[in-house]
């Protein structure tokens, strides 16, 4: 039950339920396919398709290929609709991009940074600051995807840069205005208790994040892997799995259960590191203070160290990937580690699937021999006939950037989100001058960062 009494409150309820039906599917079914699949009728469909148009939060295009009859239409984003802004934050790069609903990406910049945290943090900040100044009201939120674990509230480690309790937000926010206003004041508080109590899971989807203020938005942060594995699950090869195992292989491994469509998060919300497990047999130290980490033998330091070049600090990236085309016995090397671990988390979780993601479809493209050589014998006998599918990723590289953005929609795909959107844009049906100057063209960014 959706707990709707009223018209009013029914109204509402579909009105989300439409846009996230548009929104999980990519923007590419017709309406008459999204009212059967929501079981609406043809008129409730109509009123709330042109009610969700006059506030600028659809648009329908003509479907590209129809049969017969009357042309379809299909709904879509409003060239003046929501955007979620979304960052991966990577050991030795950042990528901010500008997301629509429906899931398309427009890339506003990409930029090195040298591993501090002000230098990774403030010009990322500096440019989410400089987006939503050009994007106006369009901003719903931000969503950062880093490295490592994040605890509730945006606190982040990442051990190999020598990150302790960074304040992702604070970091943020030091160059974003202050310019908060009590609608946005609002709507963060109720955010936030959203994430951090039970009573209200139902509007919070990735549990492994924080959600706080910074500026005038919602700012969620989470980790890269967690929200990789989120992205997957809503479209890519984790959709309709109950158990998968998401792994992510940059410069070193992050892990995740899925259960349900959800990233297991932990009671912290730091429950994404697989990669800190003794699984194989390692006991040397690991920076994030544990020992025999299986992280430390798979991925971009793994690779580096394993042909005797310098390695860690989020640096050699380029080298790591001639390594990874060149050498055959380090990508091996790297194989067997990932495929041993890989087998003690299946004896575990007894997942239907397991994905990589990063370098991981590569590793298992160039040595799935001996990948699979290293698991097999680890496996329990139960396990061996029917053994998970291991795939690699549909997004690729992408499924974290598209996590973060999955997250601020899913705070803002509610009945709370889409009215504060409302009021806070009544004249949003009339085109005039001042927001025809911000179009789909202008998502790119005419000022490069
Ligand atoms: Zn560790």
């Amino acid at each position: 039950m959706n707990g709707a009494t009223t018209s009013g409150e029914l109204r509402a309820h579909n009105r989300v339920r439409l846009l996230r039906a548009v929104h999980d599917c990519g923007a590419t079914r017709t309406r008459s396919q999204l009212t059967r699949d929501l079981h609406l009728a043809r008129g409730t469909a109509s009123v709330l398709v042109a009610g969700l148009a006059e506030d600028g939060l659809l648009h329908e295009e003509p479907a590209r290929e129809h049969v017969r009859g009357r042309p379809t239409q299909v709904p879509g984003p409003h060239p003046y609709g929501p955007i979620a802004l979304a960052a991966d934050v990577r050991e030795d790069a950042w990528e901010l991009a500008a997301c629509e609903l429906g899931g398309r990406v427009t890339v506003l910049g990409v930029r090195p940074h040298d591993g501090t945290p002000e230098g990774a943090l403030g010009s990322l900040g500096e440019a989410i600051a400089t987006h939503r100044r050009r994007l106006g009201h369009r901003v719903i939120g931000a969503g950062v995807a880093l490295a490592g674990p994040v605890r509730h509230g945006g606190l982040v480690d990442i051990a190999h840069l020598g990150w302790r309790s960074v304040d992702v937000p604070a970091l943020l926010a030091s160059q974003t205005p202050a310019r908060t206003t009590a609608r946005t004041t609002a709507r963060t508080t109720a955010r936030t208790t959203a994430r951090t109590t039970t009573a209200r899971t139902t509007t919070s989807t990735t549990t492994a994040a924080g959600t706080t203020a910074a500026g005038s938005a919602t700012l969620v942060v989470g980790n890269d892997t967690a929200f990789a594995a989120l992205a997957e699950a809503r479209r890519g090869r984790l959709q309709g799995v109950k158990v998968g195992l998401h792994l992510h292989v940059d410069f070193d491994l992050g892990g995740v259960l899925v259960v349900d469509g959800r990233p297991v998060a932990g009671a912290s919300g730091t429950g994404a590191e697989f990669g800190h497990m003794p699984l194989t047999g390692d006991d040397r130290p690991c920076p994030c203070g544990a020992r025999g980490c299986w992280s430390m033998g798979v991925g971009a330091n793994a690779l580096l160290r394993h042909v005797g070049l310098a390695y860690g600090g989020g640096r050699g990236r380029e080298q790591a990937e001639h390594v990874l085309a060149t050498s055959q016995e380090a990508v091996e090397a790297n194989a067997r580690v990932l495929g041993r671990g890989i087998a003690a988390l299946v004896n575990a979780h007894d997942p239907e699937v397991v994905i990589l993601s990063g370098h991981g479809p590569e590793l298992r493209e160039r040595a799935g021999q001996a990948l699979m050589e290293a698991c097999e014998p680890v496996l329990m006998a139960i396990r061996r006939d029917h053994p998970p599918r291991i795939e690699g990723s549909a997004l690729g590289w992408r499924g974290s950037l598209l996590g973060a953005m999955e997250s601020v929609f899913d705070d803002f795909l509610t009945t709370e989100g889409l009215e504060l959107w409302r009021k806070s844009h009544p004249d949003q049906g009339r085109d005039t001058p001042d927001r025809q100057s911000v179009t789909h063209s202008t998502l790119a960014g005419e000022k490069p960062l």
